[in-house]
This record gives C-alpha cells, sequence and structure tokens, in this order.
C-alpha cells in the first residue's frame, strides 16, 4: 500500500479532515519549498498522523490502530512468523481472549484473512489498518537484538571488537546456531545466524567497526591479517564462559564487493545424542543399516547436499560397530566430532594430507573400518573401491541430489562400472527437515482430502479423507516459529543382484530408478510423507526440503 501525498490528499478531502483551502495552502507552500504538504500540515498541527490513519481507515471501512501509542509486546509480534507477515505486512495489535485485532497497511489484500487465520485457530480475526512506517518499525521486533548490544558496546568502549565478537559467540551458542555469517554491505555488516537450517538476522553494526572485528577474528584463527584479497580458511578454540568444554569454530574469510565475509560453522566437540532413532531412522531401517554395516566389507555411501546431515548419520553408523575388537579409521575435512576408541585424521592440504593421501596410508594401517570424510576425485574413488574389494568397510558421503542418481555420477568420475556394482552396498539419501515443537503442538482434521489439493496431487494421494495432521502453533520454547530441531528424512538403496547387474551396464538414473521402484524402493519424500503422518514435521517443510 503506498501512502503518497495524492493518495493522502484524496482521503482527507473524501473523509472532510480537512478543508480544501488549507490543502491549497499547504501545496503551494511545498511547491516553493520543494516539500510535500503532508509534511507541512504535519508541522503547523492541521494534521497528526493518527488522523492520516483515521482517514485511511475509514476509506477502507475498517477500524484504524495506532501502533505509535499501543506498540504490541514482543511475543505478539512473533505470532505471526516474519516470512508471513513481512509479506502481508501485518502485525497483531492486540489480543483479547479470543479476539485478536490484525493491522496492516492494506487491508484490501484477498488472501490475508486465509492466510493468517490458521495461525489462529478457533480465534475471531479483526483486520484494520496502520500507517506503513509504523509497521516497519514494529518490525524490527524481529531481530534478536544484536544491533542494540553492539551500538551500547561501541558507546561505552574504545576497543569494542572483543566483547562484540563474545557476544555474537555466546549468542549463537546460546541459540543453538551452526552457521554465523557476517555480511558487509555499502555501510553496514549484517550480523545472520543459521537456526535449524534457516537463516535469520540478528543485528548490524556500522562499517567503521567491522576492519578492527575482522582482524581480531583473523588473529584468533591464525590467519594473515594483511591478506584481505584471497580466500582463508582457520580454525578458533573458543572457551566459552557459559560452557564447560572448548567450542572448536571454523571460520571461513572470503573477500568480496564490500568487504571480507566470515562465515563461522560452530563444531560440536563430542557426540551426544547419536543414535539412529534420534536423528530420524524407522525401526525397519535400522535393521537394514545395522545389517549392511557388519558386513566385513564392502561401501555405505551417504548422499545429499551440504548441510543435509551426512556426517551425522554416518557417526551413529561409526558409534554401532565401534567395537574393542575392530579398527576404525577415519580422514576428515574438518574432524567434526570426536568419537572415544577410533583414529581421526584431519585433511590438511598445507602438509598435502589430502582424502587421497590419507587413504593410502589408513591402507597401510590395517584398519577394518574407514570413514573418507568425501569422495569427489577419482583418486579418493579408486582407492576407496579397491578398499572395499580387498576386505575393508568403506564409509563415505557423496554429493549427489539422491541415492539413485549416486550411481551414475559415481560412474562419471571414471571407476570401472562393475567394480562400483560389486563394491556398492548401501547408498542413504537424506535431507534435514523441521521437527514440530512439542511444547505447541496440536492436531487438526482434514474433512475432505480436496483440502490438500493445493499441495499437488503428489501429496494428496498419500492422504484420506479425515486425516489427521499436526502443527506448531507458536510459543516461546519454540520463537513463534512452531519448529524445533531437525530429523532426517531417508532414502534406502541397497544393491539387489538385479542391480548390479544394471550398475555393471553404466545405466542412468532413470534406468536405475525404474529398477528400484519394482523392487519396493521409499523415496526421501515419501519417508517424509510418513513422517508428516507421525505428527513429527509438516507437509510445507518436506515439500520445502525434498520437493515431490
Ligand atoms: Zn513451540
Amino acid at each position: 500500500m503506498n501512502f503518497n501525498d495524492e493518495a493522502i490528499k484524496k482521503v482527507l478531502l473524501a473523509g472532510n479532515y480537512i478543508e480544501e483551502k488549507d490543502i491549497a495552502i499547504a501545496e503551494e507552500y511545498a511547491k516553493e519549498h520543494r516539500g510535500s504538504f503532508v509534511d507541512y500540515l504535519l508541522g503547523q498541527g492541521l494534521l497528526s498522523r493518527a488522523i492520516i490513519g483515521q482517514a485511511f481507515a475509514e476509506s477502507f471501512g475498517v477500524s484504524y490502530s495506532d501502533l505509535e501509542a499501543h506498540s504490541p509486546r514482543k511475543e505478539q509480534v512473533f505470532l505471526i512468523p516474519e516470512e508471513l507477515a513481512k509479506k502481508y505486512r501485518t502485525v497483531v495489535y492486540s489480543q483479547k481472549g479470543s479476539d485478536v485485532v490484525i493491522a496492516t497497511d492494506d487491508p484490501t489484500q484477498e488472501e490475508l484473512l486465509a492466510n493468517l487465520q490458521p495461525l489462529f485457530p478457533d480465534k475471531k480475526l479483526t483486520i484494520t489498518l496502520a500507517i506503513p512506517d509504523e509497521i516497519d518499525a514494529i518490525f524490527a521486533n524481529y531481530h534478536l537484538g544484536l544491533g542494540a548490544i553492539f551500538a551500547k558496546i561501541i558507546d561505552s568502549k574504545g576497543r569494542a571488537a572483543p566483547e562484540i565478537i563474545n557476544q555474537i559467540f555466546e549468542e549463537a551458542l546460546l541459540l543453538k546456531v551452526s552457521d554465523i555469517h557476517c555480511e558487509p554491505e555499502e555501510h553496514r555488516v549484517v550480523i545472520r545466524f543459521r537456526i535449524d537450517g534457516v537463516l535469520h538476522d540478528v543485528g548490524e553494526m556500522p562499517k567503521e567497526y567491522y576492519e578492527n572485528i575482522v582482524n581480531r577474528l583473523k588473529v584468533q584463527s591464525k590467519l594473515r591479517i594483511d591478506e584481505h584479497f584471497s580466500a582463508q580458511d582457520g580454525v578458533i578454540r573458543y572457551a566459552s564462559p557459559s560452557h564447560t568444554e572448548m567450542v572448536d569454530l571454523r571460520v571461513s574469510i572470503v573477500p568480496t564487493l564490500d568487504g571480507e565475509k566470515v562465515a563461522i560453522r560452530i563444531l560440536s566437540s563430542s557426540v551426544r545424542d547419536l543414535g539412529l532413532s534420534d536423528i530420524g531412522l524407522s525401526l525397519a531401517l535400522q535393521e537394514q543399516i545395522i545389517k549392511s554395516a557388519k558386513k566385513p566389507f564392502g561401501m555405505i555411501l551417504v548422499t545429499g547436499p551440504t548441510g543435509s546431515g551426512k556426517t551425522t548419520t554416518l557417526y551413529s553408523i561409526i558409534k554401532i560397530i565401534n567395537t574393542r575388537g575392530t579398527n576404525i579409521t577415519t580422514i576428515e575435512d574438518p574432524v567434526e566430532y570426536k568419537i572415544h576408541g577410533i583414529n581421526q585424521i584431519q585433511v590438511n592440504t598445507q602438509t598435502n594430507l589430502t582424502f587421497g593421501n590419507g587413504l593410502r596410508a589408513i591402507m597401510r594401517q590395517d584398519p577394518n573400518t574407514i570413514f573418507v570424510g568425501e569422495i569427489r576425485d577419482l583418486e579418493t574413488a579408486d582407492i576407496a573401491v579397491n578398499a572395499a574389494l580387498t576386505g575393508h568397510l568403506m564409509l563415505s558421503t557423496f554429493h549427489a541430489n539422491n541415492a539413485a542418481t549416486a550411481i551414475p555420477r559415481f560412474i562419471d568420475m571414471g571407476v570401472e562400472p562393475f567394480l562400483v556394482g560389486s563394491t556398492l552396498e548401501l547408498i542413504v539419501g537424506q535431507r534435514l527437515v523441521r521437527k514440530i515443537c512439542d511444547s505447541c503442538k496440536v492436531s487438526f482434521r482434514i474433512n475432505k482430502v480436496a483440502e490438500l489439493e493445493s499441495f499437488g496431487s503428489e501429496v494428496a494421494r498419500h492422504f484420506k479423507d479425515g486425516a489427521t495432521l499436526y502443527k506448531g502453533n507458536g510459543c516461546e520454547v519454540c520463537s513463534h516459529t512452531g519448529y524445533k530441531g531437525r530429523i532426517g528424512v531417508f532414502e534406502f538403496l541397497s544393491t539387489s543382484p538385479e542391480l548390479q547387474n544394471l550398475i555393471a551396464k553404466s545405466p542412468s538414473t532413470k534406468d536405475v530408478m525404474a529398477l528400484i521402484k519394482s523392487q519396493g524402493f521409499v523415496s526421501m519424500f515419501e519417508d517424509g510423507i510418513e513422517k508428516v503422518k507421525a505428527g513429527m514435521t509438516t507437509i510445507e517443510e518436506v515439500l520445502r526440503v525434498v520437493g515431490s
């Protein structure tokens, strides 16, 4: 909604809020001074923001909500997720019993009520009008408020950098953030946190303080501070006052047009709840994975894009087979968790300890099981296949969209197809979906499957009339997002004799899919739908990460 001068003039006159002669004087003045006649009227006291709001509200036939006089509380603001709020430019103005008053600067939006109503089941929503820049001011609540903290530190200190950095680290640990991004723009630097896979803006600072911050981060991660034009990677071992153990932070600095962008991955230093059920594997899949992992040789590949939880799955497998009678050696980049009783090697390109060289060295150490962080070139793939053929269980991640595409992609690297067929034991495809928050989970029934048609027929065909679904209403625990934590959705492709024969012929993804579908393959999407039915996640979330 655009509240420009013309529009304001129209509604003011239409509602008899102001006389034509006053507008004429104001316009004359505005023309002379190259200003806005609204500013003049405001300045002369002939008009107030509330009157403008009233006039517009009346023109839309709704009430006016004065956000400046009655600012909603932060927890009320969070009742509408940021994305939705900004899309429809809405905030919750007030809430009394079952009555919820919504303010927007455009009450004419058709889908507005329909899209907000699901957030407030059993409540009566009333749409009212608010002034655009007052709505923008309320949106600032969505930011977690690091910006205000930065400003305070900058005001009170000459040397602000160490304190700002600690503030960012502490806030990130508190919110269980996986990545911190410092993104320089032309005049400011935006700090963003990735929480449960989604990036959120959490604060900003003036750019003049940024150089000191980057310099300090470089010193802490033992990088060159005089280097501004090439990418650098390092690690900070951070001793947090609020944590008993050290936290490893992997720092990556990349030059951009507006300055050096810093991304920091927070690595947990030990494996806690990493059971196969914790990551979301059904009992049937757990049995299958244990059966494959207990074979003395062969290869298990876990595929998926970056951040899909591949390494976590492999660590869970390693935990199962980690007994005193066997030797497990890993080569990783980076070592993400330390596991007691296994030998973990960190890739180091400066000393030429690559995946390939490391793997060759490990082979001379007589291991039973080898975990290679990632197979990404022919050299590593060749050694891995050989290891798997000669009595070792090989575990690795592989960058492919799903289990079926991994087969042609692996062959494309240059490995003999028949060798791929005879070593591959199991390919796991996976993604992470957000879990519905347990503290505010509610169920609801769909009367007719047709209500799900908007998700596509691929989704709808998995449900029946009267099916029960679940969602999170939003609460303090989940920062009003309705989601808390993540869980994997999986697909398993274990090699049958028929598939081995097919792989030897260098098949396309389509060929592979055709065969495994006839053998009862369950895709990640289908596993996701099962998790929707079980109330673990939502249809929206499954479609977001897997598609259909
Ligand atoms: Zn919740």
